[in-house]
């Protein structure tokens, strides 16, 4: 059903708020200067993508639908030794499930090792790049600080014919890793550290997942990524602040190698959002150290966990939409992404009811073999949208442990000795006496119910403030309960120096219920699907879900439980 009401990806994203990008690509549509923009996303494959990428892949993508233009797919693969082949299909999945599609267009940098290595002879030709033979230590310390100049390399003047003699035969595998590297000739003294004569490419006897043993030497990603660009015919390249200080490097090898097309590279401030943290190599520890189950586990931000989760890409699409695109740098709250969930699940998911901590409450004065069943729609607000289901309704129920207290407080309106409410679609009920078990503690609740009030209204008009879902106890479904909450107890993960991000964990962001009870009318409902818990939130059934077994992740809230969380001292620092 949610493919009938999903919107499709063009709708989703079009039409749009306005933003510096798009006002560029507008100026150079009608100036003339591109007839069609051509886009990429470029992810390195040594990591799953997460919600940061998603992004990046919603406005490259976004943007290239809008404008009916093309985006590529590229992946950024100048790392043998990181990048690995499941990366590259989980991504390809991952963006996929998005919603976008690159149709042909998926490419490898490593496409373009051969054209890449003739563009650094071309350098070299020009005496625009030389081979140098100091270590990566003098390297570094030669490079100077924001305050001071860089020095020139003792090999900075090396012959042309030199130079191109090294170049090949560090190609040809003659040197060790680390023992040579190509750098751009440009100056030592530049104010920006990144023009200060960068590695072009550096010597690594690995073995590549796409070229397999032809190459030794490998292209940097500042080499690697403009030429690339340029090769596909890119009209704007966009990434992410951090790159700001390489775009004049960007240009200049463009220049320099003396290419035709020159791609504009504009960039945008990353996604930073609240409680979660963007970074592949930290995720990845986390994979590694166990303290998540996989890559998809439903807490990671990994398009792949989100998935898992029950997110849906429509409401990913959603948020990346509402947060828009500038230069600023700032962190997002994460309710705003649960908000983006809740606005897209609610028209598209039925409503159906479960218990997931339960308490026993026998209906003393109900026939004890009886079973009625009482009608109840799908969508309460728009009964006809997927019609109903019968909730069989028996003299043995299960309420949630928190809607019963036996000493309440002012202002619980719920169930509580002496007082009544309405179980949902059934009766009013009124609670005589509780069972405890030797600890005290409350195991069972008896109680009356009032045939007047079938469909739970009360004839003679009497207010009944609490009403509650509830599930017959002989006539529903166990199930698995997975709830998730914030993978990390803080707002910014792993940005202060003195704490590492490991110990900023959330112990509590899983809880799994064993005890749960779903309606009877659930019985065969297969893996990826979502419903509304009633009064509890959105649910789906997870992957590990099959005939014998449900299990549900719960996806969100109903309403932004964290805030109040915090306030209770139990999260945030
Ligand atoms: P990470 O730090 O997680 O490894 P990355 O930038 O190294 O990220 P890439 O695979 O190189 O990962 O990223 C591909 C594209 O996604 C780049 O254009 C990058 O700018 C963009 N991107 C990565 N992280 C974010 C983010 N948090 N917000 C927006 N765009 C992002
Ligand atoms: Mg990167």
């Amino acid at each position: 059903m949610s493919s009938q009401t999903n919107p499709s990806p063009a709708e989703s994203t079009s039409p749009h708020a306005t933003n510096f990008i798009r006002n560029i690509i507008e100026e150079d549509l009608q100036s003339g200067k591109h007839k069609t923009i051509v886009t990429r996303f470029p992810p390195e494959p040594n990591g799953y993508l997460h919600v940061g990428h998603a992004k990046a892949i919603c406005l490259d993508f976004g943007l290239a639908e809008d404008y009916h233009g093309t985006c590529h797919l590229r992946m950024d693969d100048t790392n043998p030794g990181k990048e690995e082949p499941e990366y590259i299909e989980a991504i390809k999945k991952d963006v996929r499930w998005l919603g976008f599609d690159w149709g042909e267009k998926v490419y490898c940098a490593s496409d373009y090792f051969d054209q890449l290595y003739e563009f650094a002879e071309r350098l070299i030709q020009k005496g625009k790049a030389y081979v140098d033979d100091s270590t990566p230590e003098e390297i570094r310390a030669g490079r100077g600080t924001l305050t001071e100049p860089g020095v020139n390399s003792p090999y900075r003047e090396r012959s042309i014919e030199e130079n191109l003699d090294l170049f090949r035969r560090m190609r040809a595998g003659e040197f060790p890793d680390g023992a040579k590297v190509l750098r751009a000739k440009i100056d030592m003294a530049h104010p920006n550290i990144v023009m200060r004569d960068p590695t072009l490419y550096r010597i690594r006897h690995q073995t590549h997942p796409h070229t397999g043993d032809k190459w030794c030497i490998y292209p940097m990603y500042d080499f690697t990524h403009c030429l690339s660009d340029s090769i596909e015919g890119i009209t704007h390249s966009l990434c992410t602040l951090e790159f700001e200080n390489n775009r004049p490097l960007y240009d200049w090898v463009l220049e320099e190698v003396g290419v035709e097309c020159r791609p504009r590279q504009i960039e945008f401030s990353r996604l930073n959002l609240e409680s979660v943290i963007v970074s592949k190599r930290k995720l990845l520890q986390l994979v590694k150290e166990g303290r998540v189950n996989g890559w998809d586990d439903p807490r990671m931000p990994t398009l792949a966990g989100m998935r898992r989760r029950g997110y849906t890409p429509e409401s990913i699409r959603l948020f990346c939409e509402r947060i828009g695109i500038s230069k600023a740098e700032n962190w997002i709250s994460y309710s705003l992404f649960e908000q983006a969930v809740r606005d897209d699940l609610n028209p598209k998911v039925p409503r159906v009811m479960a218990v997931l901590r339960p308490l026993k409450v026998v209906i003393d004065n109900y026939p004890q073999d009886q079973v009625e069943e009482f009608e109840a729609p799908y969508f309460p607000d728009d009964p006809p949208k997927m019609g109903s289901r019968l909730l069989p309704f028996t003299r043995e129920i299960y309420i949630e442990q928190e809607d019963f207290m036996e000493d309440p407080p002012p202002k619980f309106f719920r169930l509580a000795p002496g007082r009544e409410v309405r179980l949902r679609r059934a009766y009013i009920i009124k609670c005589q006496s509780v069972v405890k078990d030797e600890t005290g503690r409350v195991i069972e609740v008896h109680c009356t119910y009032d045939p007047e009030t079938k469909g739970g209204n009360a004839p003679d008009g009497r207010k009944i403030k609490g009403t509650l879902h509830w599930v017959s106890a002989t006539h529903s479904l166990p199930c698995e309960v997975r709830l998730y909450d914030r993978l990390f107890a803080v707002d910014h993960p792993a940005t202060r120096e003195d704490v590492n991000f490991l110990d900023e964990l959330n112990p509590n962001s899983l809880e799994i219920l064993k005890e749960a009870r779903v309606e009877k009318s659930m019985a065969g409902t297969p893996a990826q699907r979502w419903f509304q818990f009633e009064r509890s939130g959105y649910f789906y059934t997870d992957p590990d879900t099959d005939a014998q077994h449900l299990v549900f992740n719960r996806v969100v809230t109903l309403k932004d439980t964290w805030a109040k969380i915090v306030q209770a001292g139990k999260g945030r620092a």
